[in-house]
C-alpha cells in the first residue's frame, strides 16, 4: 500500500477560489469577505484550510444579474415591436422556454433588420442571464452565442459569452476571442485573467505572467483580489523557474516534463502507463480529457520545493497549475508504485477536466473514491481493514478538504471513500455515477444530487452502504 497522497485534496479549495475570483473580477462586485478567509490557501501549502464556501454562497446564487443584463434600447417604429415586447415580457416573467421558442421563431426580417437586430441580440443576452441563474452556463452559453452572432461588437454580450465558455472550459474561448474582448473592454480584468490561463495551458508562462499583471492593474482598490493575483503570479513564476530547466517529452495525450538527468527508460515507462490509463480509465469513465495533461516529474527535493508537499506525499494533482506533479525517486525501480500514483492522479485530473470550474463542488470522498476505484488502487476493503469496534466518519464530514484530519482519521477517510464509492458503482453503475457528476457540475448540493440521481436520500444511501459491508463482516 503506498502512502496516501493527501495534498491534492486541498487543491479544490484553490480552485473554488479561482472561480470566485474570476467571477468577481468579472462582475466587479466586492469579494473581500469571502476572499479574506481563503486567500491564504492559494500557495499550495498544507496548512489547514478553511472549508469551501457552502453551496448556498456559490457565485451563481449571489449573482447580481442586473449588472450583466442589458437595458433594452427603444425600438423606433418597428413593425415587429409588439412581438419583441412580448418576448421581453416573457423573459422578465421568467417564462424562459416560451421566450426561447418565440425568439427562435422570429421572422427573418426582424432578425436581419438593422434597427431591430441589436434589440434581438439584447433579448438573447437577457434570456441567457436568466437561464444561467436557473440552470448554469451549460444552457446560457447557447443564448449568448446567438446574441454575439447578432451583435459581436457589444462588450457586455461578448463578456457574458466569454465567461460562459470559460466556465464550460469550451475551446471556443480562444486567443482571437479574448483579444477582441480586450479591445472592446480594455478596462476589464477578466479577459486578461482568462488569457493568462489559456497561455499558461499552452506553456507560454512568461506571456501568461504579463496578462496576470494586466489583470492585477485592472482590479482597483481590492486588497484581497490583488493578493490573490500576487499569489497566483508567484506560483506561476516559481513553476516557470523550476520547469524551465526541465526537458519535455510528449505523447498523444500527455506532456511529461522531467529534470534533464532522467533517463529515457523512465519517461518511456511513464508515458506508457499514462497512455494505458487514458484508454482504460477513459472507457470506464466515459470521458477523455479535452487537452493534453501535463505531468511533471520532480526530484524529491524539487518536488517538495515546487509543490509545498509534505515528505510523505507521493504525488498530487494541482488544479491551479493544471498539472500532475510527482517525485521520481523510486520511479525507475518501482513500476508498481509509479503505476498506482500516476493512475490515481490521472483520475483526479480527469475529474477536474470533466467538472471544470465546478470541481470544488465534488465531495472529497467521491473524488478520492473514484480515483481509488478507477485507478485500481491496492487498498484493502473496509471490512478487511477494520477489526473490532470502529467509529465510522459520516460521509457528510468528508465532503470538504481532508487536510486537517489527524493521520488515523485520514486513513479511515480513504478506506471509507473507497468502500462507499465501490458500493455506489456496484449498486447503481457508472451511468448513475455520471449522473451525479453532471449534478455536481451544476453545483448541486450532495444531498440533492444523490436524491435526484439515485432516488434515495443521502441518509438512506449512507445506511445501505454501511449495512452492505457490515453484512460482509458478519
Ligand atoms: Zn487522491
Amino acid at each position: 500500500m503506498y502512502r496516501r497522497n493527501i495534498t491534492h485534496i486541498l487543491m479544490p479549495m484553490a480552485l473554488a477560489l479561482a472561480l470566485v475570483v474570476g467571477y468577481h473580477l468579472f462582475l466587479k462586485t466586492p469579494a473581500a469577505t469571502r476572499l479574506a478567509s481563503t486567500a491564504s490557501t492559494v500557495g499550495n501549502t498544507i496548512e489547514p484550510v478553511a472549508p469551501p464556501p457552502p453551496p448556498a454562497a456559490s457565485p451563481r446564487e449571489v449573482h447580481p444579474a442586473q449588472i450583466r443584463v442589458l437595458d433594452h434600447p427603444a425600438i423606433p417604429g418597428s413593425r415587429h415591436e409588439t412581438l419583441l415586447i412580448a418576448i421581453r415580457d416573457e423573459i422578465e416573467k421568467r417564462n424562459l422556454p416560451l421566450a426561447e421558442s418565440k425568439l427562435t421563431a422570429l421572422p427573418q426580417s426582424a432578425v436581419s433588420d438593422a434597427t431591430t437586430k441589436p434589440f434581438v441580440a439584447v433579448l438573447w443576452n437577457n434570456l441567457g442571464i436568466e437561464q444561467e441563474t436557473l440552470h448554469g452556463t451549460q444552457l446560457s452559453v447557447k443564448a449568448f452565442k446567438k446574441a454575439a452572432a447578432l451583435d459581436g461588437s457589444n462588450p457586455v454580450i461578448l463578456m457574458n459569452l466569454a465567461h460562459a465558455y470559460w466556465e464550460q472550459r469550451d475551446p471556443a474561448l480562444n486567443r482571437d476571442l479574448l483579444e477582441q474582448l480586450i479591445r472592446l473592454a480594455p478596462e476589464e480584468p477578466f479577459p486578461h485573467l482568462a488569457m493568462a490561463e489559456l497561455l499558461h495551458e499552452q506553456n507560454q508562462s512568461s506571456e501568461a505572467l504579463t496578462h496576470l499583471a494586466h489583470a492585477a492593474d485592472r482590479v482597483p482598490r481590492d486588497p484581497a483580489l490583488r493578493s490573490y493575483l500576487a499569489a497566483v503570479t508567484a506560483k506561476v513564476q516559481h513553476m516557470e523557474s523550476v520547469e524551465s530547466r526541465m526537458t519535455a517529452r510528449t505523447s498523444e495525450h500527455f506532456v511529461v516534463k522531467f529534470d534533464g538527468a532522467e533517463d529515457h527508460g523512465t519517461w518511456t515507462t511513464v508515458l506508457e502507463i499514462l497512455e494505458d490509463a487514458y484508454r482504460e480509465i477513459g472507457q470506464k469513465f466515459g470521458h477523455f480529457p479535452s487537452k493534453p495533461i501535463v505531468v511533471v516529474l520532480h526530484t524529491r527535493d524539487s518536488f517538495q520545493g515546487a509543490t509545498g508537499s509534505p515528505a510523505w506525499a507521493d504525488g498530487l494533482f494541482d488544479p491551479t497549475l493544471g498539472r500532475i506533479q510527482l517525485p521520481t525517486q523510486g520511479a525507475t525501480t518501482d513500476t508498481k508504485w509509479l503505476t498506482s500514483v500516476l493512475r490515481h492522479e490521472y483520475v483526479h485530473a480527469l475529474l477536474h477536466d470533466r467538472l471544470g470550474t465546478s470541481s470544488g463542488s465534488l465531495p472529497t470522498w467521491l473524488n478520492e473514491g473514484l480515483a481509488m476505484q478507477l485507478a485500481g488502487d491496492p487498498w484493502p476493503d473496509l471490512d478487511e481493514a477494520l477489526h473490532g469496534e470502529v467509529t465510522i466518519i459520516p460521509l457528510t464530514y468528508l465532503e470538504g478538504p481532508w487536510g486537517a484530519l489527524p493521520a488515523t482519521a485520514a486513513d479511515l477517510a480513504y478506506l471509507e471513500a473507497n468502500s462507499a464509492t465501490h458500493y455506489l458503482i456496484e449498486r447503481w453503475g457508472m451511468a448513475q455515477v455520471d449522473g451525479l457528476l453532471k449534478a455536481f457540475k451544476a453545483r448541486t448540493p450532495a444531498g440533492t444530487a444523490i436524491q435526484n440521481t439515485l432516488f434515495v436520500s443521502y441518509e438512506q444511501f449512507h445506511h445501505q452502504w454501511l449495512e452492505s459491508f457490515q453484512q460482509k463482516r458478519s
